[in-house]
């Protein structure tokens, strides 16, 4: 996925000047003019992806913190200030559940989880496995003639746009619930339904960028516990991830049928959204700096950094979460682009 190319779409938005709740807020950052130096190889082999799963929203961060008494420990593991930070009159920010003593810590946590999400980029790629074209599986299963999926192939060469799917469905009469169960068996995934949608009580899933970028959409949270993440023709595997890990639900993905998916997403686009601001950083020296800024400034309760693609997104929540998920404006996102390379 072209990240910048859809960043930029955004900037271009004319919604994005007015500041709006949830709207994003464009910042440059640095002027550094090397190349950021991500892909060259920082030592970090590290990919496991180290947050906790499960929030523990009642507990104490892990180690503590002020929360814990007076003899907090910084969460930064070469933090020198030794025991002067006990003087140091700070409650926050918290970082993965890691209390920092200064702004140096929090910028040295902030570095290592940045070197940490980068160190499983290469390996996503070698993994997409080869996908059998949908026009075969309907084949296969019978829901198309060989001459339906023949004209249906030709009509979209000729137009040299438009999905198979759609063709079928617009142009021959095929039924879109077979399109939909074709595109599950294609991605071994379920056809979710869509029965009841509450856009707005589902908004601070993941930052409207996201929804709009990667064509998400959050269906709903089951028991607390389990959020249904649909898509409209095919899953988006990270990003289902990284809301996992974001928000310690367990993300089932599925497919949603695609009429009923482009009204549902159009209106959930609409929804107000947490506050975001999206930052273009030129190296990772000037990442940590920019997303430093960000959490000493917030001085969050809770903080988390996980990265979806080209980008990294830093979460902090202002004010506890109660419930599986938090209230809009309890949280606040940094979403930050890591270049196109
Ligand atoms: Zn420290």
């Amino acid at each position: 996925m072209p990240l910048l190319e859809k960043k930029n779409d955004f900037g271009r938005d004319r919604h994005t000047t007015q500041q709006q709740p949830g709207r994003m807020k464009m910042s440059g950052v640095g002027n550094e003019t090397r190349r950021n130096n991500f892909d060259q190889g920082l030592g970090i082999t590290d990919s496991t992806y180290g947050l906790p799963s499960v929030l523990g929203w009642a507990d104490a961060p892990a180690n503590g913190g002020r929360l814990a008494g007076l003899f907090a420990t910084c969460a930064n593991s070469d933090c020198a200030s030794g025991w002067l930070h006990l003087w140091r009159s700070r409650s926050g920010p918290i970082f993965e559940r890691g209390w920092s003593c200064s702004a140096n810590c929090t910028s040295m946590l902030l570095q290592a989880a940045i070197r940490r999400e980068m160190g499983g980029r290469q390996s996503e790629t070698i993994s997409r496995r080869h996908r059998v074209p949908l026009g075969l599986v309907m084949l296969e299963q019978g829901w198309i003639t060989p001459d339906q999926l023949r004209q249906a192939l030709d009509a979209q060469k000729n137009a040299g746009q438009g999905r198979l799917g759609t063709w079928l469905v617009q142009h021959l009469g095929v039924a879109e619930q077979l399109v939909t169960r074709a595109l599950g068996l294609q991605w071994n995934c379920a056809v979710l339904p869509l029965d009841f949608h509450d856009a707005d009580g589902l908004a601070t899933v993941l930052p409207r960028l996201f929804i709009e970028a990667f064509g998400a959409l959050p269906l709903r949270v089951a028991a607390g516990q389990i959020l249904y993440l649909g898509f409209e023709d095919r899953l988006d595997r990270i990003l289902a991830l990284a809301v996992e890990r974001m928000s310690g639900l367990r993300v089932e993905t599925g497919l949603v049928r695609e009429s009923m998916f482009v009204s549902a997403h159009r209106q959930m686009l609409q929804a107000s959204f947490p506050n975001s601001e999206l930052i273009e950083a030129s190296s990772e020296s000037a990442l940590v700096r920019v997303l430093t800024k960000a959490v000493e400034r917030a001085k969050p309760v809770e903080s988390r950094l996980v990265r979806v693609h080209d980008c990294l997104w830093l979460r902090m929540w202002v004010r506890p979460q109660v419930g599986p998920l938090p209230n809009t404006g309890d949280v606040e996102d940094v979403i930050c682009s890591l270049g196109s390379s």
